[in-house]
């Protein structure tokens, strides 16, 4: 109940998509009475939860913030949401995002953008004003970061414990570290993505979003594990994740990529990022600079990948299987046309366009089949930082805190979105783990978030080093 008046009064954030609460009240009810049994189902029992509007959920709506998939009642749950749900979860409604989770602003999709919870905020305010030399309260309003800012902006206003998101090139840890909360990447493999609409399918995880290292952990536990739905998950039995409270960090090595010390990166989200640097020094961890050489390249790389992926992907929307149909009586190809042409908006009809050029039999091997050499040579980069003896690596999540919504749409969206993920998108070329911690609140009052890159299925090292700088 409580959840559920706090996702009304702050409506105005434009979190959700669609509120479930019919489903939740019912769930909840269902679950009063196992406690009074005694009878809980686990960890989640109980306990609300949200679900980013591109998973599957069973009789409720999936939009994709799309055009395209408006009206579409999946007749299944994402193996992801079905495990929640078997644990007892509340599920309070899916959340907003950019359409197919292309973006980094969750300002992209059909029914508008997400509000920053952080812009309401006393302190922030405070500040406006003064730098605006106290003339009138003004109406702007900060971005959530994207893709995942409907879930990110749920769990950091109360308005729910944990929601799912999902992270192709940092849609997970971005929006994460604008909301002042954690966002975990897991290692590609772990978590199953059956029913989670694809964006990269090479690249896309499930992400799990909540306010402390813990309870990532928990879920965590929960999703991890190998489903017969989804070839690509680990065959081997995952073990709990279980934390432990004090970790000695003495015998660690972190690494500090020189190659992240980005022009663009603001200079409080610097200095946080050297102070953390020394705590981590200063209890005796070793801390050393690395190199990953091939960082300038992940950008254009991504690109090339991402656009080729949903190119093939988006090709299922044709307008006769699901959602959105055209009908334009003259010719198939005419209703498929008009269909795509009406269900995508011009960053999805992009992206295909470029996809298809860059999967031209002439273009193929030049791009697509180079990008993904140059892919290899990036995931190699990690793979060498590790087997030199680092444990974990230590960056920035984002180049800075989050932008007030006027400033984003200023400039070129698609050209700001690739900026911003500079220090994400690698780790999703090379399916490395990787968790954004809230770190301290900038001189403006908002929060600011590091990263934590681990090696490949050490999810529970990089959480419990994680919950030791939490
Ligand atoms: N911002 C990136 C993109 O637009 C990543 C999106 C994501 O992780 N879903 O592709």
């Amino acid at each position: 109940q409580k959840c559920l008046s706090l996702i009304k009064k702050t409506k105005f954030l434009n979190a959700y998509i669609t509120v479930s609460e019919e489903v939740a009240l019912k769930q909840a009810e269902e679950s009063e009475k196992r406690y009074k049994k005694g009878r809980s189902l686990g960890d989640l029992d109980g306990i609300p939860i949200a679900v980013k509007d591109n998973f599957s959920t069973s009789g409720i709506e999936t939009t994709c913030a799309s055009n395209m998939l408006k009206g579409y009642v999946p007749p299944y749950n994402a193996t992801v949401v079905q495990k929640l749900l078997d644990q007892g979860a509340l599920l309070m409604g899916k959340t907003n995002l950019d359409e197919f989770a292309m973006g980094s602003g969750s300002t992209d999709g059909i029914f508008g953008p997400v509000k920053n919870p952080w812009s309401f905020s006393e302190q922030y305010r405070k500040k406006r004003k003064q730098k605006s030399h106290g003339e009138k309260e003004d109406s702007d309003w900060l971005i959530t970061g994207g893709s995942s800012g409907g879930s990110a902006a749920a769990v950091s206003a109360f308005t729910c414990f944990t929601a799912l998101g999902s992270d192709t090139g940092g849609s997970t840890r971005n929006p994460a570290a604008h909301c002042g909360v954690v966002g975990l990447k897991p290692s590609y493999g772990l978590v199953s993505r059956h029913g989670l609409i694809p964006l990269v399918n090479s690249m896309d995880v499930p992400g799990i979003l909540t306010r402390c290292v813990d309870d990532a952990a928990i879920v965590l536990g929960i999703l991890a594990g190998h489903d017969p739905k989804d070839s690509t998950t680990v065959q081997d039995p995952v073990k709990p994740f279980v934390l432990p409270s004090l970790t000695d960090v003495s015998k660690l090595c972190v690494g500090i990529p020189k190659e992240y010390l980005a022009p663009e990166l603001s200079s409080e989200v610097r200095s946080l990022w050297s102070k953390a640097a020394n705590l981590f020094e200063s209890e005796g961890a070793k801390v050393i600079e690395v190199s990953l050489p091939h960082t300038s390249f992940s950008i254009v790389c991504y690109h090339v990948l991402c656009t080729s992926e949903v190119a093939s992907n988006m090709a299922r929307f044709d307008g006769l299987e699901y959602g959105h149909r055209c009908d334009v009586g003259v010719s198939t190809e005419a209703m498929y046309a008009a269909t795509r042409r009406e269900g995508f908006n011009d960053v999805v009809r992009g992206r295909i366009l470029s996809g298809n050029f860059f999967l031209l039999k002439e273009n193929y091997e030049n791009y697509f089949v180079k990008a993904q050499k140059v892919r290899r040579l990036i995931a190699n980069d990690f793979v060498n930082v590790f087997n030199s003896g680092v444990d974990v690596l230590l960056t920035p999540t984002t180049l800075s805190e989050a932008a007030p919504y006027t400033e984003f749409i200023k400039e070129d969206n698609r050209t700001r979105s690739a900026q911003d993920d500079i220090f994400t998108q690698a780790v999703n070329m090379a399916g490395l783990p990787a968790v954004n911690v809230p770190m301290a609140l900038s001189s403006q009052g908002l929060p600011i978030g590091l990263q934590f890159i681990g090696r490949a299925f050490c999810d529970q090292q990089l959480l419990t080093i994680a919950k030791w700088f939490e």
